[in-house]
């Protein structure tokens, strides 16, 4: 047992929470980091100035409880996901993290369970273990596929209260199609299943990718998940938001905590949103190294996955423990996702993904 296990141990902890791991990607201080798929570009200058005035003025009014509705946040939200929203199909919080986790308080629970597809995101069984939710893993086909007709044959079969489709995928950066979406809400009809499509990084799919919110239409218990964290340049301010049919809104209510969004924080995303043409620059700057990193795994012989997000998902090597290592020792921090022959990158600035790639060459003995 570790030592921080031991010392655990002697505290009445709940008993789902007995010998799990908090989430852990290291935060090691290297020039490079490409590990945790934050964007690589920085928050650009103009925004920046938006933002300082934005946070400046609402710092005047901090004596004051913010907006609890964060009213103007979710029309600026609505407008910019387009797709016929209203202000009332929006929901937002600290993360998007703090969406889904609000999604399992309201609709998960003791004696309640939550499907997700592994390897995905790594949040969502510790999510569901902070709820007392029961995390069920669902099976993938080959090479990390999930097909509509396996995905919502398991939702039958195991009728959960909660599915998790990540689109596109982590660590995979693979997309769904929303057949798998359609297929999955339909199977999930007689358990009356709430679908949660987690689109963190849908704005750097491929151009014409369609998105699960156009499926919202007469579909209740459909919930997509999107973050400010990726293409908005800003996980340090910590900025989810879901869009879904007005009662799911209603139902986060009863579990939200008063004045959960800080007016720092509504100021914040407000800024960014604002800029959000400067800041889409960048994501198509980031979307050209991730094609990049693509193509120069694949001429270096290994299996990079089909990617739509900011990141590349790799196989083909024979020790992935060493060449992760080999990186971090120029300065280059990446991420090892605990699968055999893997590792994941995320796409840097040009300057950044081009060191990444001229020691990986390195490493694989092919400079
Ligand atoms: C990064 C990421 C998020 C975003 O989390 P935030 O709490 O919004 O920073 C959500 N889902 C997935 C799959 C992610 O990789």
């Amino acid at each position: 047992m570790s030592e921080q296990l031991q010392r655990l141990a002697k505290l009445p902890l709940r008993e789902n929470l007995k010998g799990i791991s908090p989430y852990g990607a290291p935060q090691i201080d290297v020039p490079i980091l490409l590990n945790v798929n934050e964007n690589t570009h920085g928050v650009p200058a103009e925004v920046v100035e938006s933002i300082t005035e934005a946070v400046a003025k609402a710092a005047a009014s901090l004596n004051r409880y913010p907006d609890r509705e964060f009213t103007e946040l979710r029309a600026a939200l609505a407008d910019y996901l387009g797709h016929g929203l209203a202000p009332e199909n929006i929901w937002a919080a600290n993360g998007s993290n703090e969406v889904l986790q609000q999604i399992l308080q309201a609709f998960g629970g003791p004696g309640r369970t939550a499907l997700g597809f592994p390897p995905t995101y790594s949040m969502y069984p510790l999510l569901a273990s902070g709820t007392d939710t029961e995390y069920v893993k669902g099976e993938r086909d080959a090479d990390f596929e999930l097909s509509a007709e396996s995905a919502a044959r398991q939702v039958r079969e195991l009728a959960p209260n909660i599915v998790f489709l990540c689109s596109p995928n982590n660590p995979t950066g693979t997309r769904l199609g929303l057949d798998v979406v359609e297929a999955v809400y339909d199977a999930g009809e007689a358990s009356r299943t709430i679908v949660i499509v987690d689109e963190a990084y849908h704005e750097f799919a491929h151009d014409g990718t369609p998105s699960a919110l156009s499926l919202l239409p007469g579909r209740e218990r459909l919930i997509v998940s999107r973050t400010m964290s990726k293409a908005f340049a800003l996980a340090g301010a910590r900025l989810g938001y879901l869009a879904a049919a007005p009662e799911v809104a209603d139902a986060l209510r009863l579990v939200r905590l008063p004045y959960h969004l800080s007016a720092v924080t509504q100021a914040t995303a407000l800024a960014a949103l604002a800029n959000r043409e400067l800041l889409m620059a960048d994501v198509e700057d980031i979307k050209v190294q991730r094609d990049r990193i693509v193509d120069e795994l694949r001429s270096m012989g290994l299996t990079p996955a089909a990617s739509d997000s900011n990141y590349v998902f790799f196989g083909g090597l024979e020790d992935p423990a060493a060449i992760w290592k080999g990186l971090l020792e120029e300065g280059i921090l990446i991420r090892d996702v605990g699968i055999p022959g893997h590792l994941r990158v995320t796409a840097g600035t040009e300057t950044e993904t081009t060191a990444f790639l001229v020691r990986l060459r390195e490493l694989l003995g092919q400079a």
